[in-house]
């Protein structure tokens, strides 16, 4: 890289960062992270690859074993969770139910011993903010999912955060509810252009929501990337798999990661088609209907033996010739779709 460039101002910057537990591997490993000022960042990975972990120590709820935590070239890694410039959205926003909008988002004011008019003013002001200033007197039972999303939100920025740390904020909501916050979420993070880092294990949700995805694996980073680097050219196998639509097939050769929209199909007889490179035969073991899509399960000859992969056909293909279950068939894929696992 060009020294002279600038880099975009990293809002966070985890250095070596490292959390060891009393027993076992690392929860957090020597990790190494620029997060840009005003990106959507999302950690994801599977349970208990160390995502809260990392969230915590950022937001100073955890004590680092070693390592350093910038805040726009602040080093905090000691400092307490109120002096940081970070503030927490907890799962399912968690407002007290038995106060107003209004007194929910005034609340840290009210413990820091900030008088009544100059909180609820700070208050109101944020509520308009999230377009929430009319309904500053209702209780949360009296708000929408939405509406209480956006109180939360107000509630969190009161201390006036450069970063906005989620875990797993969408994670108890019904799916219809979740695709709706997310996408508000989205929205008034683009709108105040702060910095958000989103925790979650759905590959969906970071597809959704991030600028930056961070893949975590066993108190590791696997791959840092857009959601779409990361899911069309998936660092390792684990990403591969993780990230899902992906087969991972062992050709003898090496092993390569396909996309299932990528494999090509035809009836076993009478032979491969001429267009794809590679192939093996295999055998339909589900076929499953979604929507404009079919999702096919086969049992595949490899390399290394019967190896499940999936197909994704659109629906009108699928039409043309359906398979059914049991069906022999030949499978291959196109060298430029094959990527090196
Ligand atoms: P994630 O959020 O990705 O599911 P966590 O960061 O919560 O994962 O946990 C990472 C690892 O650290 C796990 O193995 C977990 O069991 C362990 N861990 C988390 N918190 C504690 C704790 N307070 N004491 C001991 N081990 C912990
Ligand atoms: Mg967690």
């Amino acid at each position: 890289m060009d020294p002279v460039t600038p880099l975009t101002p990293a809002a966070v910057e985890l250095v070596a960062l490292t959390k060891r537990y009393a027993q076992g591997a690392p929860a957090v490993d020597n990790i190494n992270l620029r997060i840009a000022s005003g990106s959507y960042c999302c950690l994801l990975g599977p349970s208990g690859c160390g995502k809260s972990t990392t969230l915590r120590m950022i937001a100073g709820h955890e004590t680092v074993t070693s390592g350093d935590i910038l805040l726009e070239n602040r080093n905090i890694t000691t400092l307490p969770a109120a002096a940081r410039g970070t503030a927490m959205m907890f799962q399912s926003f968690a407002l007290f139910p038995h106060l107003s909008a209004l007194d929910n988002v005034a609340f840290s004011l009210k413990m820091k011993g900030v008088d009544k008019t100059t909180r609820h003013k700070q208050a109101q002001d944020l509520l308009e903010r999230v377009a929430m200033g009319h309904l500053a007197q209702r209780k949360p039972g009296e708000l929408s999912g939405g509406q209480q999303q956006r109180v939360a939100l107000a509630r969190a920025l009161i201390t006036q955060p450069r970063v906005l740390l989620l875990d797993e904020p969408l994670s108890a909501l019904d799916p219809f509810l979740r695709i709706q916050m997310r996408a508000e979420l989205r929205r008034w993070q683009k709108e105040l252009g702060l910095t958000f880092i989103h925790v979650t294990h759905s590959q969906e949700e970071a597809m959704a929501l991030a600028d930056t995805m961070v893949v975590m694996n066993q108190g590791l980073i696997e791959q840092v990337g857009s959601p779409h680097e990361v899911y069309n050219t998936p660092a390792t196998e684990f990403i591969a798999r993780f990230m899902g639509g992906h087969n991972v097939i062992n050709t003898g050769a090496g092993k390569i990661a396909v996309r299932n929209d990528h494999m090509l199909i035809a009836p076993a007889e009478p032979t491969a088609p001429a267009t794809g490179i590679g192939g093996m035969g295999a055998t339909i073991t589900d076929v499953e209907y979604q929507g404009t899509y079919v999702l096919l399960g086969l049992d595949a000859s490899t390399a290394t033996g019967p190896t499940g992969v999936s197909v994704m056909l659109p629906e009108a293909k699928f039409a043309e010739r359906p398979y059914a279950l049991g069906e022999s068939v030949h499978l291959s894929w196109h060298a430029a779709h094959a990527l090196r696992a």
